[in-house]
């Protein structure tokens, strides 16, 4: 293992742009200090609405194409945040795209929501004993707002972080490994309210409209917050990556809106819910660092402590 990085952050998404909405300033500022970052997308996407007009055809009922689209979407995304190491679980068009919640297309098979979780968790066993994460990152139960793929990676994720670490299960798949700390997406509602007052008094006409607080995933009380991770600094590659995802993401500035043209803000501090694994923060006081506490791990540079480095061997 002295092959990976110190520090390593798995995160597990449902579609293409979901990482780059939710997480793009945390995987940019990883991935800039040397961790490794993996992405997990578990389908296309291919059910998603088209923004601009000159792609519409790529939709599910024209072409059928907009997967693959959403495939060089995913790499140029991941280009603008520094991210080297993203894969489809199971290998891209494995798991298809379940469409809103009610959809006849959820039982379609081979759709995310129509498959077996144990079945679809096999595949992240084989990453999480491969990379060997110590944080993982994902969707809280309900999936942040109720869409049936962002459930089923929730689901999925967490089944396959409990699979990873039993010796009993498919040695086959890499040695057991266990993942130190689980984080889930999180935005705390009086951030949330702050930024939406914003969007109305500066933006107000940026969109036809706006969104609703609680059409944004994850907004829950501020005391639920354990960490906040401030990614000013990658501000600039987090709007960037959401523009790469054109035709689900409309930036205006720092707001953005989806395919149903309602304004929302983007969020460059990126905030967590710690549900595994223990808060590196002093009672009461928030993480700014997702892998505080992490044993072996120190510091927020993250590169001196690359296993089998030798001292000049980054020069
Ligand atoms: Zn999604």
């Amino acid at each position: 293992m002295t092959d990976l990085p110190a520090r390593r952050l798995l995160l597990v998404h449902a579609h293409p742009d979901d990482e780059s909405i939710n997480n793009g300033a945390t995987m940019a500022l990883y991935a800039a200090q040397g961790a490794r970052v993996t992405l997990v997308t578990c389908t296309r996407g291919e059910e998603g609405e088209v923004i601009p007009p000159e792609l519409a055809h790529l939709v599910a009922d024209r072409d059928d194409t907009l997967g693959d689209h959403r495939i060089g979407e995913l790499a140029a995304a991941m280009k603008e945040l520094g991210v080297t190491d993203h894969r489809f679980l199971g290998g891209p068009g494995r798991f298809r795209d379940s469409g809103m919640m009610g959809a006849e297309q959820n039982h379609r098979p081979g759709a995310f929501w129509n498959t077996d979780v144990d079945e679809a968790a096999g595949y992240l066993v084989e990453v999480i004993r491969s990379v060997r994460p110590q944080v993982l990152v994902t969707y809280d139960p309900d999936g942040g707002y109720g869409h049936p793929d962002h459930i089923q990676a929730h689901r999925v994720a967490m089944r396959a972080a409990d699979l990873a670490a039993d010796p009993a299960y498919r040695s086959g798949l890499g040695a057991p490994h266990a993942i130190d700390k689980i984080y889930w997406n999180r935005v705390p509602r009086s951030v949330a309210e702050q930024a939406f007052a914003r969007l109305r008094s500066t933006a107000p006409d940026a969109f036809p409209g706006i969104a609703a607080i609680d059409d944004v995933p994850g907004v829950v009380n501020d005391t639920r917050i354990t960490t906040e991770i401030d990614g000013a600094a990658h501000a600039a590659a987090k709007t960037a990556a959401m523009r790469a995802h054109r035709t689900q993401i409309a930036v205006d500035g720092p707001f953005f809106a989806l395919s149903n043209d309602l304004g929302q803000p983007v969020f460059t501090t990126e905030y967590y819910e710690l549900v595994r694994g223990t808060s590196g923060a002093p009672a009461g006081a928030r993480e700014h660092d997702l892998f505080t506490g992490v044993p072996g791990v120190s510091g927020a540079s993250g590169t001196e402590d690359v296993p089998g480095a030798e001292s000049g061997a980054r020069s």
